[in-house]
């Protein structure tokens, strides 16, 4: 029961209140910052304080920070560690106290408070920084061994293209110690998971690129409350801890599926619908309703992923024996039922979210079915010759109006082609997709998704990202 989801969170922020923070509320999934879309970190709530453009009512601060991150959409169910929606537990110091302090708190939460055996636990540093460096060696003890020394690509924070930012160092668990010191490499996510970042915050970076000391030197921090839980849980994932796997397992129910002995693709799909479905409820409870712009798109997109999935899974209608009804609010309602401690107001918000949830997929059915009428014309039409080919073939063209114009899946498209006999033109489908992305990355690039300071990189990664469907064919009408 101490390593309850619940309880790591209050851990955390208790060990750290007893050390002078004040424990502070999560700020809204919605930043009041307008160059950030979502709220991707803890330190968002406290930019204007980073910057000094407001004092801050206290020194040293401690949050359980609610983070939507779209850029990792296409990990989510596929890596053990990665989610959209995520809990960050964080402390701060607002030019109080540094690197010292900041990672002797951090190695004391990590092995006294949560009794990591310490062999387990490595450390990184961002190349250049040899303070952090002989403060892990010398002063912690940390063996040469278990510290290594990163680039600026993991090892230099950035909440965004400008703004406040610093190097970094972070804590990883060893999954897997008897595989022994040598080339150990902390990206190897078959054996380390990173849990906890200490951001030394003490630059400010301007539009055009250069860095300027801020005022004050800062400390901001993220742990991974899933990742955290995961590591105490003893579970092999995220997903399987009791933060996200009540939904996961009802989900599973409503599919008539047993999770634990589905196969890798099952449990794939499961727990997308189970992140995702966190995502929306508190993004619906946060005030962002489906839309075709911006955070409602976003939320529009998780929602259709969820549908599809869970159709491709088998739940039909309500999941519950009502094909009119819809089964997306019941599943949202265990998210509710977790949520207290996460977010107090999603509850009183639930009526709300239940009814965006269930106007939204009722919608999306309805375009999926329309889709399957076309889709049955347009087979009739081939099997008939009528569209002039020779052999019974569905053209590149049409695979993709379904599947722009209707949201209709291509996998499902495919199957149904081959069980009538039909063929399928997918390099004419891909085709399309590749002027469509050309169209949709410039669009992207407009919306600023800014983490670690690679907002392009990240938004035309976005916009070529994949799903690891029966085909990788997965583009605009796939991921956010
Ligand atoms: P990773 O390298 O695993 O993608 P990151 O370096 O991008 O993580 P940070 O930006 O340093 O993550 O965020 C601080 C902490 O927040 C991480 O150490 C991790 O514990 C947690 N975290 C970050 N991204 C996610 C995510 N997508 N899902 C769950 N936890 C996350
Ligand atoms: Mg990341
Ligand atoms: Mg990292
Ligand atoms: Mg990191």
């Amino acid at each position: 029961p101490e390593n309850r989801g619940d309880n790591i969170r209050k851990r955390f922020l208790t060990f750290y209140e007893s050390r002078g923070h004040k424990i502070l509320p999560s700020s809204s999934l919605v930043p009041e910052d307008p160059t950030v879309l979502l709220t991707i970190a803890g330190m968002l709530q406290f930019k204007p304080v980073f910057l000094g453009q407001v004092p801050s009512s206290v020194p040293r601060a401690t949050t359980s920070q609610k983070c939507v991150r779209t850029n990792d959409i296409e990990n989510v169910g596929v890596t053990a560690r990665h989610h959209t929606f995520f809990e960050m537990l964080g402390n701060f110091s607002f030019g109080d106290y540094f690197k010292k302090e900041a990672i002797r708190f951090a190695w004391e939460l990590a092995t006294k408070e949560f009794k990591l055996p310490e062999e387990r636990v490595f450390v990184s540093v961002f190349e250049e920084d040899d303070e952090a460096y002989a403060i892990w060696r010398d002063e912690i003890g940390v063996p040469v061994e278990r510290i290594k020394r990163m680039g600026a690509e993991d090892n230099f924070w950035a909440s965004g293209p400008t703004g406040p930012c610093g190097p970094c160092s972070e804590m990883y668990y060893d999954f897997h110690p008897e595989r022994g010191l040598k080339d150990t490499d902390l990206n190897d996510d078959s054996r380390f998971i990173e849990f906890y970042n200490l951001v030394f915050m003490q630059s400010n970076r301007l539009d055009d690129g250069s860095l300027i000391p801020l005022l004050k030197k800062n400390i901001d921090t993220g742990l991974g409350l899933e990742r955290l839980a995961q590591i105490l849980q003893k579970v092999p994932n995220n997903y399987e801890t009791d933060l996200i796997y009540p939904i996961i397992s009802f989900a599973a129910d409503l599919a008539n599926i047993d999770y634990k002995k589905a196969d890798e693709r099952t449990k794939t799909y499961l727990k997308v619908i189970g992140d995702h479905t966190r995502a929306v409820t508190y993004l619906i409870s946060d005030g962002v309703n489906p839309s075709n712009v911006g955070r409602g798109y976003i939320v529009r997109r998780l929602i259709r992923r969820i549908v599809r999935m869970g159709r491709l899974l088998g739940i039909k209608g309500d999941g519950k024996g009502n094909p009119e009804g819809t089964f997306l609010p019941r599943i949202s309602e265990v998210a509710v039922s977790l949520s207290p401690l996460v977010d107090p107001n999603v509850k009183d918000n639930a009526a709300r979210i239940y009814e965006e949830l269930d106007r939204e997929e009722a919608r999306f059915v309805q375009t999926l079915e329309r889709g399957e009428k076309l889709l049955e014309k347009l087979m009739t039409d081939a099997l008939s010759g009528k569209n002039g080919t020779e052999q019974p073939r569905l053209a590149g063209k049409d695979i993709f109006l379904l599947y722009d114009t209707f949201g209709f899946p291509v996998e499902i498209t495919e199957e149904v082609a081959r069980e009538r006999g039909v063929g399928v033109d997918l390099e004419g489908f891909e085709a399309e997709m590749e002027v469509q992305r050309t169209q949709s990355q410039a669009a992207a690039n407009v919306v600023k998704l800014t983490v670690g300071g690679a907002a392009a990189e990240l938004t035309a990664k976005l916009s070529k990202s994949k799903f690891l469907g029966y085909h990788s064919t997965e583009g605009k009408g796939e991921v956010v």
